[in-house]
């Protein structure tokens, strides 16, 4: 065998399993295989002048390389369980309230000393919120800042790199049981592990579900979140960012009884691409550096939706919403809320006309020719926010 274990994917899951295999034992012999770049070679072509929008790159640096899908992200720690993974289902929530703190106190020690820790325990915005039907979820939340994020990321590979066996640029191709443990393909060669951990987050998730149908793991179709990305004058929510930074609030639709959820706040941020697979899409940036800070804050407003039987491809379902749009506008589509709300679409002069300047360079268009019916409903209740 050529390791004791072989880790699949250096995001945060991949990145904490090493760290914590060597702080547990540090004589075992750990690899891990990653698709994309390493961090500073994380670059994505972007740069807002010759290339304006997503060029669609076979390796995008900014869901793949040393730090996964978020490491450019705002680098915001929600320490809760109300939202963003179940790990509680698991192993309890005490157990995962105490991992995400274990995990934080990690973050703080590799770079995070000194950044803000907020809250809404007591906030007066609970209140505010039950009295428009509308509820705050509970939650502790560690901002880093995409650039201080990058730094624990850059200290955390440092203390990695002559500890464990990275292999960049290394898309795992197959893996396959063989005697005493695994053996993995990739572009530079076949690898044996006693243990073998699978951690490829959404850009893989295609990939491992091929990897359990062959190795016969069952799996279960899990959520997918639809929604959209809203971005509007900072100044409109600074009374929200600027006491808890981050808010998830959430309110339940009146026709379907879908819970909408905002997700994902980005104060005096910017709007970004991202392609996952081929498919772009867009997510949020925000820095704790003022100088890079922009006039606009933007947040996600989601709804989740399950399946159950006969339908199982939660993710192609919602791949096939980002494929329209990108079909429509050839990459992102972007509209004025006041033109959706009317049935309008938005042309390049009604957007330059508009108070607020998008930080993205996207297709103006009309979303109600790609987001059902059904989940269009739920951006109407923006207006209470
Ligand atoms: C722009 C953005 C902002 C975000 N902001 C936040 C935030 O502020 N706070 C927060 O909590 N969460 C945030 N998230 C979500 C967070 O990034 C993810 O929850 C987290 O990255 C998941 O970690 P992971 O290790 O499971 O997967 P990932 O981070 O997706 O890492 C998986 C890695 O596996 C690699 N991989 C895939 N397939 C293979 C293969 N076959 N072989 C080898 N390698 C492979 C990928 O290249 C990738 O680097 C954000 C996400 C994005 C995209």
């Amino acid at each position: 065998m050529n390791y004791d274990v072989i880790i699949i994917g250096a995001g945060p899951g991949g990145i904490f399993a090493a760290y914590e295999l060597l702080q547990k034992k540090p004589s075992l012999k750990v690899a891990v295989f990653e698709a994309g770049h390493p961090l500073n070679k994380r670059l994505c072509p972007i740069d807002g002048e010759k290339i304006k929008s997503c060029i669609g790159c076979k390796n995008c640096s900014i869901m793949s390389g040393f730090g996964g899908a978020g490491a450019f992200s705002d680098g915001k720690y929600n320490i809760t369980n109300d939202f963003g993974g179940t790990l509680y289902q698991y192993i309890g929530k005490k157990k995962a309230l105490d991992l995400m703190n274990y995990i934080d106190k990690i973050n703080l020690s590799f770079g995070g000393e000194g950044t803000k820790l907020y809250s809404t325990a007591g906030s007066r915005f609970k209140t505010l919120c039950i009295q428009h039907d509308l509820h705050l979820l509970d939650a502790s939340v560690r901002h880093l800042g995409t650039d201080i994020n990058y730094i624990v990321l850059e200290n955390l590979y440092s203390y990695l790199e002559d500890k464990v066996d990275f292999y960049f640029n290394a898309p795992v191709e197959s893996v396959k049981v063989v005697d005493g443990g695994y053996a993995v393909v990739c572009n530079q060669g076949t690898y044996s592990g006693k243990e073998c951990i699978i951690s490829v987050g959404r850009s893989g998730s295609k990939w491992m579900e091929k990897v359990c149908e062959e190795l016969n793991i069952p799996t279960e179709s899990n959520r997918v979140d639809i929604g959209v990305r809203v971005e509007l004058p900072a100044a409109v929510f600074a009374h929200l960012t600027d006491e808890l930074y981050e808010s998830k609030i959430v309110y339940r639709t009146e026709k379907y009884g879908d819970r909408v959820r905002t997700f994902c706040m980005n104060p005096k941020g910017a709007v970004v691409n991202e392609n996952t697979n081929g498919i772009i899409t867009v997510n949020g940036h925000s820095y704790e550096d003022p100088k890079k800070q922009t006039d606009n804050t933007n947040f996600a407003l989601l709804v989740a939706k399950h399946f159950s039987e006969p339908f199982k491809d939660s993710n192609g379902y919602g791949e096939s919403i980002a494929r329209l749009s990108n079909m429509l506008g050839g990459g992102v589509i972007v509209q004025r809320f006041g033109d959706l709300i009317r049935g309008q679409r938005s042309t390049q002069s009604r957007i330059d006309e508009a108070f607020i300047t998008p930080t993205l360079n996207a297709t103006p268009g009309d979303l109600s020719l790609v987001i059902p019916y059904r989940k269009s409903l739920f951006v109407r209740k923006r207006e209470s926010l």
